[in-house]
């Protein structure tokens, strides 16, 4: 079961691994499967970056859906 503050609405990648236990390799995986999720893009076009962000709905359904990671 999964516990999180009422007033947290957005999770980073790694928050979410830590709340799920899904890796960051099967969370992304899992994410663009189940179209959960958003990438926020900052940086420039010649050194961007990608940040993975989920809304606690996410969150909800990636804890019913999947099992922590257990490799
Ligand atoms: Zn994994």
């Amino acid at each position: 079961m999964i516990t999180v503050k009422a007033s947290q609405k957005i999770f980073t990648c790694e928050e979410v691994t830590n709340l799920t236990g899904i890796c960051a390799g099967h969370l992304q995986n899992l994410a663009k499967r189940h179209r959960l999720g958003l990438i926020s893009r900052t940086g420039t076009l010649e050194n961007h970056a990608e940040q993975w962000l989920f809304t606690s709905q996410d969150l909800k359904v990636l804890a019913i859906l999947f099992q922590p990671c257990t490799h």
